[in-house]
């Protein structure tokens, strides 16, 4: 243990400065009465191609801001081993995300209470979505109004997508999907133009809404590039962590309790580096076990999608894209107005459906991009140069569970990633059922209207078996992995309580997208940040001594 006399010694530590840590960071240190250490392994957001929403696609494999993860060959995906990129940087992955905003189904909270995450349900985090929310939205004539008052700003830049994503609203229509104005509201099935976490023209990152305004805080301290190796325990409780800066060890000391706010894939290996874990895995890499928790790191939840691409007979927004002067003069436009297609994520249209009128609630995410792009053999991001569109499903709630195992007592070793894909029949089913609309979908007169070629593999000529194959070839993660460290009512379980307390020790938390029961339907962002800010109510509560 490094703990000394002279050891800093804050109330809070917080490990983390991701989309849920920057909200405990903020919110923790507001009231000015508690001393919060937060402690980042990656460095400042303050990059050009964070800020732009477009930029994306450079901060996608970029090693200076990115765990750029891989995964083991995972044998539901033909044994291929798939690249995860998370966020290694101050706002983590919500500073490298694509910005799409999509709270969740109701039924996907409803689910987490009956997991045993009581007071986690969808009118609890609905009210916990308004209170840090604000809305920018567009009406028909265009004009911007303003709802809600929260540090989130969620926009619509509808006026700024390229024209042709307003085919793939005609295409819902044909194919009888509601279109709905916004999907972040009591109207949460149908096909819309997205809303992002962007404001005026760029990235509105976690970092930016809840860490920035709280930074010049003297209660606050930030330590970036510091990576938490260890949480100290004295018995079974929590007292503070080792850290890592530039090669020196430091450690810090915690009052009231350590948060760990590390993401999916860290969070557990942290808990695992700290003797809290599977008894027999620990012993394997000669940890000493502090807690036998069987479920830390089980439990991995993630989206799959599969893209099909299509040339298009009119522009899309490769025109602009695609080619060198287009993209400079989209630079400019940039640069000179903050408007443009450098200021729109590229996921521009998507929507929230059933594959089966039978169903209550949708069962699959659509999404309809008007640019066709690739990735070369180093993981860039390249666009085509002929005008083309994306076409893609993602089933909403899968079933199947994956695992996070460490590999070695080094914190600096990746963590073994097991994703276990489409290991359950229910899946298998979903990806036919959700192959089936996607033809569908494609053959919609507003869609073959502007069809020039369907590129291999084209999904209009295959059978239901040949799309699960397909899938099973070439499905990518839609970077969402939650679940390894999720709440429930024991050890047996679950990792964590209803007040995201570990089981079995005290002064610990684990706060972010990890403790999900459940995957969400949509995208996980919101979720995660939803998850930072009833945490710190929880957080304050139990320090006044509230139960
Ligand atoms: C490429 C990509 C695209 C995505 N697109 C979308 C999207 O469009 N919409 C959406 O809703 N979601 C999207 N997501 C998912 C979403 O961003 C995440 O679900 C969410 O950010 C998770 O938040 P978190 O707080 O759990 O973890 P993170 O935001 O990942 O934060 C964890 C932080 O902890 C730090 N950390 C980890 N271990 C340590 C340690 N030992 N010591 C110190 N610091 C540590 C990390 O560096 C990181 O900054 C995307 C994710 C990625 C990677």
């Amino acid at each position: 243990m490094l703990v000394s006399n002279d050891t800093a010694t804050y109330d809070y530590v917080i490990v983390g400065a991701g989309s849920a840590g920057c909200v405990l960071a903020n919110r923790l240190s507001e009231n000015g009465r508690y001393s919060v250490l937060l402690l980042e392994a990656g460095g400042s957001d303050n990059r050009f191609w964070i800020k732009v929403p477009l930029g994306y696609a450079f901060t996608f494999s970029d090693p200076a801001l990115n765990w750029c993860y891989t995964t083991e060959a995972d044998p539901g995906l033909n044994d291929r081993e798939a690249y995860w990129p998370r966020g290694r940087v101050i706002g983590g992955s919500s500073s490298i995300n694509a910005m799409a905003y999509l709270r969740g189904l109701p039924r996907d909270f409803d689910d987490w209470e009956n997991a045993g995450a009581k007071g986690w349900n969808w009118k609890a985090v609905k009210s916990a979505y308004e209170e840090f929310e604000t809305h920018s939205e567009l009406d028909s004539d265009g004009n911007r109004s303003v709802r809600g008052d929260g540090p989130l700003w969620i926009w619509d830049s509808s006026d700024q997508m390229h024209p042709f994503s307003h085919r793939f609203l005609d295409a819902a229509r044909d194919m009888g999907w509601p279109v709905s104005k916004n999907l972040n509201s009591d109207d949460y099935e149908g096909v819309t133009m997205l809303r992002s976490t962007v404001r005026d023209g760029r990235r509105w990152s976690s970092a930016d809404a809840f860490l920035n305004p709280a930074k010049s805080r003297k209660n606050l301290h930030i330590i970036s590039n510091a990576l938490v190796e260890r949480i100290e325990l004295e018995g079974k409780k929590a007292t503070g962590v080792s850290y890592s800066v530039g090669g020196k060890k430091i450690a810090a000391r915690a009052m009231r309790e350590v948060i760990v706010s590390g993401g999916a894939i860290n969070s557990p290996q942290l808990l695992q580096l700290s003797g809290i874990g599977p008894a027999k895995l620990l012993k394997q890499h000669g940890i000493e076990v502090n807690l036998d928790h069987p479920k830390v790191g089980q439990g991995l939840q993630d989206h799959l999608g599969v893209s099909h691409l299509y040339r298009s007979s009119v522009p899309t927004a490769n025109a602009i894209l695609g080619n060198q002067f287009g993209r400079l003069r989209a630079g400019i436009q940039y640069l000179l107005t903050r408007k443009g297609p450098l200021s729109v994520p590229i996921n521009q249209c998507s929507g929230l459906v059933r594959t089966d009128k039978k169903l209550k609630d949708p069962d699959l995410q659509i999404y309809c991009n008007p640019a066709s792009y690739g990735r070369n053999k180093n993981g860039k991001t390249v666009v085509d140069r002929e005008s083309g569109f994306v076409l893609c499903f993602q089933p909403c709630r899968p079933t199947s569970r994956g695992s996070i195992n460490i590999t070695s007592a080094d914190p600096r070793q990746k963590p073994e990633i097991q994703p276990n894909s489409l290991s359950t029949k229910e899946d298998k089913e979903t990806v036919i059922r959700g192959g089936h609309i996607l033809k569908a979908l494609a053959e919609t007169p507003a869609i073959r209207d502007v069809t020039k070629e369907r590129l291999s593999p084209d999904i209009t000529s295959m059978s239901g078996d040949e799309m699960l194959e397909n899938f099973k070839a070439n499905a990518e993660t839609v970077f969402h992995p939650c679940g390894t460290c999720q709440m429930g009512n024991d050890r047996k379980n679950s990792v964590v309580d209803a007040r995201l307390r570990v089981h079995g020790i005290s002064g610990l938390r684990v706060v972010d997208a990890s403790v999900f029961p459940n995957i969400t339907s949509g995208n996980t962002n919101a979720p995660s940040i939803m998850v930072g800010w009833k945490a710190s109510e929880m957080i304050l509560e139990d320090a006044a001594g509230k139960p």
